[in-house]
């Protein structure tokens, strides 16, 4: 938990403007500003928004990245003429909200809507939060960076633009891949749209980088392959618009 860290920009923040409250968006279940869990980040049970009052002497409201991503999009990307929207962050692991008739859904202790903690695979890999076969360890845009990186016999700590050239160099050698991934997130959202039915479903993360090659074969799926209860040939899926900046952008109008 990088604790000094987020001092540290809010003290420097604090020298250029001010200002008497923020918001955080972290990844973890979040409650009541606690962070209940986080499985990515390594902590339980852990009181943030207290400690970052007491620590700032500011008011410091606290919410999931992914909650705060899709109030930013819903608010100023494209899905905005639209009532009920999907969210999904692809990235480290899979994040997720349901924008229903403009209002965020929220369970009552815990937040909910944890898309990438749905079983896909009985007894599938094992996720970090304990269970197998969650949507997020096979369609997480780390998986699928991490199989191409394998695949081509490159570094982990290759950058986003060098490893976008070396797959359009390498596009033959990949393509069994990108259609494999495609399938496992075809095969999660579809379970979401028949549980939804959304006007609109907006993909952010990671994804957004990959969108040229990824989003028109995830429609072409989820339309053509008997994935769908009520099928439609309408579906919008749009890649998220603010980019990385949505998380930001969502926790400071929560
Ligand atoms: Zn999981």
């Amino acid at each position: 938990m990088q604790f000094g860290y987020i001092l540290e920009i809010v003290n420097k923040l604090k020298e250029k403007y001010e200002f008497t409250k923020f918001g955080l968006g972290m990844a973890g279940s979040i409650s009541k500003g606690k962070v209940l869990k986080s499985v990515n980040l390594g902590i339980k049970e852990y009181d943030i928004t207290g400690k970052l009052e007491n620590a700032t002497g500011l008011k410091v409201n606290v919410k999931n990245d992914a909650k705060c991503a899709a109030i930013a999009e819903y608010k100023f990307g494209k899905c905005k003429n639209y009532k009920n929207v999907l969210f999904l962050t692809l990235g480290t692991g899979i994040g997720g909200a349901y924008i229903y008739q403009g209002n965020l859904m929220e369970g009552s202790v815990f937040e909910g809507f944890e898309f990438g903690h749905m079983i896909i695979k009985e007894n599938g890999l094992l996720c970090n939060c304990g269970k197998k076969g969650c949507f997020e360890k096979y369609a997480s845009i780390l998986t699928f960076k991490k199989k191409i990186i394998e695949r081509l016999n490159l570094s982990y700590e290759i950058s986003g633009p060098d490893l976008r050239h070396e797959m359009k160099l390498s596009e033959n050698k990949i393509q069994d891949i990108e259609e494999e991934y495609v399938d496992n997130l075809a095969l999660g959202l579809s379970n979401l749209i028949n549980i939804f039915e959304p006007d609109c479903i907006v993909i952010g993360g990671g994804f957004a980088r990959y969108d040229y090659i990824l989003l028109e074969p995830l429609k072409d799926k989820i339309i053509n392959s008997n994935l769908l209860f009520n099928p439609r040939q309408d579906i919008i899926i749009e890649a998220a618009e603010l980019g990385n900046d949505a998380g930001v952008i969502g926790a400071s109008i929560i």
